[in-house]
Order: C-alpha cells, then structure tokens, then sequence
C-alpha cells in the first residue's frame, strides 16, 4: 500500500506557482488577487476559508475575505458579484458554499463572471470542461487529477467506478477521467443513491479505480474493492468525537490497495492547490502573460 500524499503534492505545486509569481512581481506585475465571500456562520465553511486563505499567502497572491450576515437577500450578493466581475483589481472569485437557504446557489453561481469562476462551477466553464477545452475545472476534480498525475498513477485504459454525482466532484471527475484530456482515457462508471447496491458492488469489485464521495463515514469496505485497487477517498466527515474521517474504512481498506488517500491530508489539500493553479490561471488571463 502506497499513500497518494496530497500535503506533499499540494506543496509542490504551492511552491511552483509561488516561483512563477515571483518572476511576474520581479517584471513588475501586480500580484494575483483571490476574493471569496463567506455568508452566515458556518463551521466547516470557516476552515475551508481559511486554509484558502493561508494557501494565498504561500502562493505570493493577495486576497480578501467579504464576511455577510446570513440575512442578506439574494439581490444584495448578486450586486456585489457584479461589482466585483467589474473590479479589474480581483483575478479570481469564490462564493464559499453552502449558502443560506433562501439564496438560490445556482443564481448566484451563474452571475460570477466565468472568466473569474476559479471553483469552474459556472455553467460555461463546466460545459467547456465537458468538452475537453481549456477551462477552470471544478477545484476538487482537478486536484484529485493532479495527484494521480504527481505519482504516475496510470489511468488511461482503466476502470473507474465513481461513487456520488454531485456536481462538484463526482459528476466532474467522471468526465474528466472519461475525456481525452491531459489525464483521462479511463473508462468509468457513475453510481449514485439510486445505483442498487448489487450493481454497485458488481462494478467497485472490478474497478481498477474508486473514487467515492458520499459524504458517509467508513462507506467503503474492504470486501467492495479488489486487490491493488487505487482508492481516492473525497469525503470529509466530522464524527462526533471531532476526529476527521473520510467515507473509506481506512484501516481495513488500506491493506488491499495499492493507492490509496489519507483523509485529512489527502484530496482536500489537493482541492486548495487546484484553486491556486486556477487562480494563477485567471491572472494570466487577465493580463495575457500565459
Ligand atoms: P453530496 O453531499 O452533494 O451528495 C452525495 C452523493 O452521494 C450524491 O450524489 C448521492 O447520490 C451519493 N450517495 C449517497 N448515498 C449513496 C449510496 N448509498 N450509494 C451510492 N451513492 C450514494 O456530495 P459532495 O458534495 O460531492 O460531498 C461528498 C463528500 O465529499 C462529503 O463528505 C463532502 O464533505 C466531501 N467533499 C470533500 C471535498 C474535498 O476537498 N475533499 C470537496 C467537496 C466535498
């Protein structure tokens, strides 16, 4: 069993951007500027901004946290969205999600303007994912396909079984890894809630790749997988005793894979690198140096 180390990978890719941002303050650029927006109080929410945060400042960009109250209308961000698409000082824009229940996050998804989209959660950027362009790819996707690049796990030609279809990870991930697109050329399987749990063992038990995100602790078991199976484990769950655990039986699994992701230090590390490559991205773009 091999650890796919997303902390040793996200800092490797953290200190090549850091270089590649350093030569553009040297010829004079400003530095590339992240914006996210945190609305209501919300736990998780705090420390995925703050890891965001921190990860700015070892990329050498700048950013800015806009705290709201919960109560804030929905025509209230959509004005703010717009005043900051306009600001030609901001790179990169992040709605931190989950919103408050009366604020519809697709509305307010599409009025980021794509250009700026660093999560690619906007339809544009989404649709020209699926069609293989160049795009801002949804953060966590991207991440985990950074990660099976940086340890040469080999995907092409492979059976991937993706577990969860949100439209975040599991929905992302599946395209991409089905595309002909810098990694990709798997062969994979969406399953969901409504997948029957035969068919589901059925396809986990052959897959060369699993990929889950359920949002379920110690959802994967080790009878679901077969030996020497890569195992990205996307879940990020708080159990009552406050230990953070992902949706894999690690202890069990671990043994019967050759890959595998620790939670934590595993595919969230990876999503925050993913939104600084998108970042350095959207800097590029803004200023036509790539
Ligand atoms: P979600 O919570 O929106 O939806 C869960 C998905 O799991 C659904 O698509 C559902 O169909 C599927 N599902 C539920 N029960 C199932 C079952 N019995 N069999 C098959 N499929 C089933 O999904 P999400 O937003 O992708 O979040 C999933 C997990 O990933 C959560 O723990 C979340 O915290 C975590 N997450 C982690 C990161 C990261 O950076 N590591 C990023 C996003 C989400």
């Amino acid at each position: 069993m091999k650890l796919l180390d997303g902390k040793k990978c996200a800092e490797y890719l953290v200190a090549d951007i850091a270089q590649q941002v350093k030569r553009y303050i040297d010829a004079g650029h400003r530095k590339p500027h992240m914006t996210i927006i945190l609305v209501g109080e919300h736990a998780p929410s705090e420390s995925y901004v703050k890891s965001k945060i921190t990860s700015c400042a070892l990329s050498g960009f700048e950013s800015n946290l806009i705290r709201l109250p919960a109560s804030i209308s929905e025509k209230e961000i959509l004005a703010l969205i717009q005043e900051i698409n306009e600001d030609r000082s901001t790179d990169g824009l992040i709605v931190q999600l989950p919103l408050p229940k009366h604020i519809n996050p697709q509305l307010v998804i599409n009025a980021i303007d794509p250009a700026k989209d660093i999560d690619g959660f906007h339809p544009t950027n989404f649709g020209r994912m699926a069609l293989g362009q160049k795009a801002f790819r949804p953060a966590t996707a991207y991440g985990i396909c950074k990660l099976l690049q940086y340890y040469q796990v080999q995907v092409a030609g492979k059976h991937c079984v993706v577990i969860g279809r949100s439209n975040i990870v599991g929905k992302p991930i599946s395209i991409m890894l089905s595309n002909d697109f810098e990694i990709g050329n798997a062969t994979v399987t969406l399953t969901h809630i409504e997948t029957p749990r035969e068919l589901l063992l059925d396809e986990t038990r052959r897959a060369d790749i699993v990929i889950v995100a359920v949002g379920i602790p110690g959802f994967v078991t080790p009878d679901m997988v077969k030996d020497g199976v890569t195992l990205i484990d996307v879940g990020i769950n708080r159990l009552e005793s406050g230990k953070l655990v992902g949706d894999v039986e690690f202890d069990a699994v671990a043994p019967k894979c050759e890959w595998i992701t620790p939670v934590p230090g595993g595919v969230g590390r990876m999503t925050v690198a993913a939104l600084m490559i998108n970042t350095l991205y959207a800097y590029q773009n803004n200023f036509n140096l790539a």
